[in-house]
């Protein structure tokens, strides 16, 4: 049987992430710090307007790209909150999600046997997308001392012949670090110089805390090798409508159309238009979601240093905490095993991430402050008994 099954496909492997989410199924009363996703729901007047507009008829296809009146409203927001320049007619495309928007990417870019640059630990689907590309994945560690941001001279040591795309994502699905203006413009800058094309995840551009989100598609000089990469889904609390897009070169986004096309067709016109509306909603509502975060990440960090054995410094964005567990366990999957089978505590084991993810466990944050208390308490009592 394996023998119909590509290579291509057998080259990556189902995420530990998914595996620790079936074994929690197994229990009742189960505390989650392991999904990667707002536990608010998309704020009603999203919902309401998707709705009205599919009552009224907007069912059916739109145009690859995405419906212009979306892509003018996407330009808007680029102008200015990133300060991007972006040509809604050539130069956006409207993607399933930010997922779909770095695949393609990815498509449009690389060949087999071409290397693609990302942080080590970095949100397990970049590997895997590179892999599936038939490319190779160039881990670069970030290191817990230096705040989880990555750094342009650790970038530039692994560039070689074979490099084409340099990967970044700040703040940093799964660390909660973020990379200051001026290291950015360091990495742009050597982006440039080694013909790279640079993609920028920036899908949890609004959940930033003691640093301002830097978007380098603002770098005008770098405009032909920048791709921005946005998601609707953290940002709106939007997980499941599936929106995303891309901004960069007209010559690259027109690949893209065409890759998009034979993948999904376009973006469902229904998650469409509530993208359209997220994009008009007043800034308070996310500002409200983002304070919650802020308020419990304190309540995490303070909460996790004072069990014995596991400490966290303070994530500058997200809404995830990236705990070191080095004084407890060399082996973070099969402490996050314990943690779950013991307590009923479910954590995501670093090492899922990349090799410099271990000793680490991942905590999602994005959690009621009642449940966030009782997992701590738990991990208290994991701490005392069993450690
Ligand atoms: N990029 C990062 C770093 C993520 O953490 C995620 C989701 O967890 C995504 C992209 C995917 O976002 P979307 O839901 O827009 O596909």
């Amino acid at each position: 049987m394996s023998s119909i099954i590509s290579s291509r496909s057998r080259r990556i492997e189902r995420s530990e992430i998914f595996e620790m989410l079936a074994r929690a199924q197994d229990y009742d009363d189960v505390i989650n710090f392991g999904v990667g996703q707002p536990h608010f729901n998309t704020p009603e007047e999203i919902t309401d307007y998707a709705f009205d507009q599919a009552k009224k008829g907007y069912t059916h296809y739109t145009v690859n790209a995405g419906d212009i009146k979306v892509r003018r409203a996407i330009a808007q927001k680029l102008q200015s909150e990133n300060d991007i320049e972006a040509d809604p007619v050539s130069e956006i495309i409207i993607t399933v999600g930010a997922i779909e928007a770095l695949f393609l990417a990815l498509m449009v870019l690389v060949e087999s046997g071409d290397e693609v640059l990302l942080q080590d630990p970095s949100w397990v689907n970049y590997e895997a997308q590179v892999k599936l590309m038939g490319a190779d994945p160039v881990r670069v560690p970030v290191k817990e001392e230096n705040n989880f941001a990555l750094r342009a001279e650790d970038i530039e040591r692994r560039i070689s012949e074979n490099s084409r795309v340099l990967m970044i994502n700040s703040p940093n699905n799964p660390t909660g670090g973020a990379i200051e203006k001026s290291e950015l413009l360091k990495i742009a800058e050597l982006a440039h110089e080694n013909d790279l094309m640079l993609l920028t995840d920036e899908t949890y551009e609004k959940f930033c805390y003691d640093i301002e989100h830097f978007s380098p598609g603002s770098l005008r000089k770098y405009r032909d090798n920048i791709i921005s990469i946005f998601s609707f889904s953290k940002v709106y609390a939007m997980t499941g409508w599936r929106v995303g897009f891309a901004a960069g070169p007209a010559e690259i986004i027109k690949e893209m159309i065409k890759v998009h096309d034979s993948v999904g067709l376009c973006t469902p016109s229904v998650s469409q238009a509530a993208a359209y509306k997220a994009l008009q909603v007043d800034d308070e509502v996310v500002e409200e979601m983002a304070s919650t975060y802020r308020k419990n990440r304190e309540l995490l960090v303070e909460g996790i240093n004072s069990i014995d054995g596991f400490s966290c410094i303070y994530p500058r964005g997200t809404f995830y905490a990236f705990v070191n567990v080095k004084d407890v366990s060399q082996n973070s999957l099969e402490l996050a095993r314990d943690m779950l089978d013991r307590e009923q505590v479910v954590t995501v084991a670093g090492s899922s991430f990349g090799e410099a993810g271990e000793g680490f466990l991942r905590f999602s944050y994005a959690n009621s402050r009642e449940n966030i208390e009782e997992g701590l308490e738990r991990i208290k009592n994991y701490s005392r008994n069993y450690l």
